[in-house]
């Protein structure tokens, strides 16, 4: 039978390849999503953890869905729930001093802190809040250009600049003060309480390969309050099921618009004839035809493996594998025959162990060198404590975003065994008896998640975050407005602009673009 014609081709069935093939769909363009994999929410989709045991996916909560896709692809209507929508973070202590940070960003704080602290929090979160949200417009456009021209949205960015003006000389003088700080100077210009800084730090530097001393990486935080879910800035949100149903609803959203979608097919080249896109080439050898070709894989992954040299230039080749992309985030799953107890903590929370902002720091130090930190920080839910579903009545799982890791060690398997003995002694020392509760524990390098996802270095961002790779900038000067050299080549993934997270953002804003279209 011959194969139907298709309008687009999108590579990649991730958050971004799904919100870019259902807004070209939408828009009356016939997609073909290609999947390596089973079509199932890219890294929302979930690997197998235990018999009996739910699988689980690589990324755990939601941080910054795009409203703009939530409500484009109706998620809603097709079924997305939340199990938290809007999750308190508990700093925990290892003598059960913990402090409870409740509502977005950690509006209200419970805990053994002092007023001074208190107040300065208070403070600083609402100024942090203010100014992130001068960002959050910048994340639901592509970055303008530099070079001036028709559809060009420089004149958007003038209005986010102008808005931030607005907010008077010595507010605007302090946005540009903290854009170019670090987490660590303004922490401690701040507060003083360890335990609360060391939360504040890392959830500021989650997912980068930055540590609260790193240059800029206030940027950074500020890049993430930006983001929220449902609409409400800095909220953090899990969804009923956990993530992977808000992966297989995105799945189910795409197919019910109408995009046809392909297991177990890996592209392996695309098809370029004279300078133009003409379709993609399959690993198994088959050939798929189409005028528009759009990767939501990483543009490293796309025009370094997918294109290649012959088709490209030598400088963008250069400047391609130039591209800075190092992952330091592992994620550790655990199979529990019970329930921990993080000394009274509410399971019901996101857990972080991350005792001190100079914890965070250490953490970071010996992975520059391909080494494994002794005490890393880590983000812990427990979804099976929210509901039903995850493990077998009475048991659980503990699913652990690990800082830092080493994206090369020199020897794999050993970094892997030392992080995860690392990781269950910290996990013990806040939660005494947690180890004799495992029945199976599986801890996912920044390796084994490139190996997986294609994620370049296991990087959260498939590509660095970084004052250099942002914005106009990212990936490449000439390439943030999601086109490429190759005519009806385009880039779609969470290497482009804005960034990372289960966002569909990139892929939104690609799809605009291809349509000459902007939000
Ligand atoms: C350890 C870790 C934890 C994270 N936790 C969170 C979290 O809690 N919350 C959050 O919001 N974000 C989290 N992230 C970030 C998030 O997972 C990514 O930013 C996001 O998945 C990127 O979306 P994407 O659609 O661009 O790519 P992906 O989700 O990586 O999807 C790409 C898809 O392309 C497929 N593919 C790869 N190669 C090919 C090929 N050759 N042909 C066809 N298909 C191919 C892959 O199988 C995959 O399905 C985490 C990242 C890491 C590394």
């Amino acid at each position: 039978m011959p194969m139907p014609s298709f309008d687009a081709l999108i590579i990649g069935a991730g958050p971004n390849g799904l919100a870019a093939a259902h807004r070209l769909q939408s828009a009356g363009r016939k997609v073909l999503l290609l999947e390596a994999g089973v079509p199932g929410g890219g890294a929302a989709a979930c690997v197998p953890l235990a018999e009996g045991f739910a699988p689980q996916p690589l990324a755990h909560l939601s941080l910054n869905l795009d409203p703009r896709v939530a409500h484009g692809v109706e998620l809603a209507r097709h079924g997305l729930r939340w199990a938290a929508p809007d999750l308190a973070t508990t700093a925990l202590s290892p003598t059960g001093g913990h402090l409870r940070l409740d509502g977005p960003a950690g509006a209200a704080l419970q805990g053994a802190v002092s007023e001074a602290d208190r107040a300065a929090w208070a403070a600083l979160r609402a100024r942090l809040m203010r100014f992130a949200a001068v960002l959050t417009p910048l994340r639901q456009m592509p970055p303008p250009r530099l070079a001036r021209g028709a559809g060009n949205p420089m004149l958007k960015l003038a209005m986010v600049g102008l808005k931030a003006r607005m907010m008077g000389k010595a507010e605007f003088r302090e946005l540009l003060r903290m854009f170019l700080t670090n987490v660590h100077d303004a922490l401690n210009d701040e507060l003083t309480d360890p335990l609360l800084k060391g939360a504040l730090a890392f959830d500021a530097t989650l997912g980068t390969w930055l540590a609260p001393r790193s240059p800029n990486s206030l940027l950074l935080w500020l890049d993430r309050l930006s983001g929220g879910v449902g609409g409400v800035q800095g909220a953090i949100g899990l969804p009923a099921g956990g993530m992977g149903a808000l992966a297989s609803t995105m799945v189910a959203a795409v197919q019910a618009k109408g995009v046809s979608l392909r297991s177990n097919a890996r592209v392996a080249r695309v098809l370029v004839e004279g300078d133009r896109a003409a379709g993609v080439v399959l690993d198994s050898g088959e050939e798929i035809r189409a005028p528009l070709v759009v990767s939501s894989l990483s543009p490293k992954a796309t025009l370094l493996g997918l294109v290649g040299s012959r088709h490209l230039d030598a400088g963008l080749i250069t400047r391609a594998r130039h591209l800075k992309a190092r992952g330091g985030a592992a994620k550790l799953h655990l199979a529990l025959r019970g329930l921990p107890d993080f000394r009274g903590a509410d399971p019901k929370t996101r857990l972080v162990i991350a005792p001190s902002e100079e914890a965070v720091e250490r953490a970071f130090n010996p992975v520059k060198y391909g080494q494994v930190p002794e005490a890393p920080v880590m983000e812990i839910i427990l979804p099976s404590a929210f509901e039903p579903g995850h493990a077998p009545a009475g048991q659980h799982v503990l699913s652990a975003i690990v800082q830092y890791a080493p994206h090369a060690p020199k020897d794999p398997e050993v970094a892997r065994a030392v992080l995860l003995e690392a990781s269950l002694r910290q996990l013990e020392a806040h939660a005494p008896g947690l180890r004799s509760l495992i029945l199976k524990a599986d801890m996912l390098m920044p390796y084994d998640i490139e190996a997986r996802w294609g994620l370049p270095g296991g990087n959260w961002h498939g590509g660095e975050l970084s004052v250099e790779q942002m914005l106009f900038l990212r990936p490449l000067p000439g390439l943030a407005q999601y086109a490429t050299p190759v005519e009806g080549l385009w880039l779609a993934s969470v290497g482009c602009h804005p960034g990372g997270g289960i966002s569909g953002s990139a892929g939104w804003n690609a799809a605009g673009a291809i349509m000459g279209v902007g939000k």
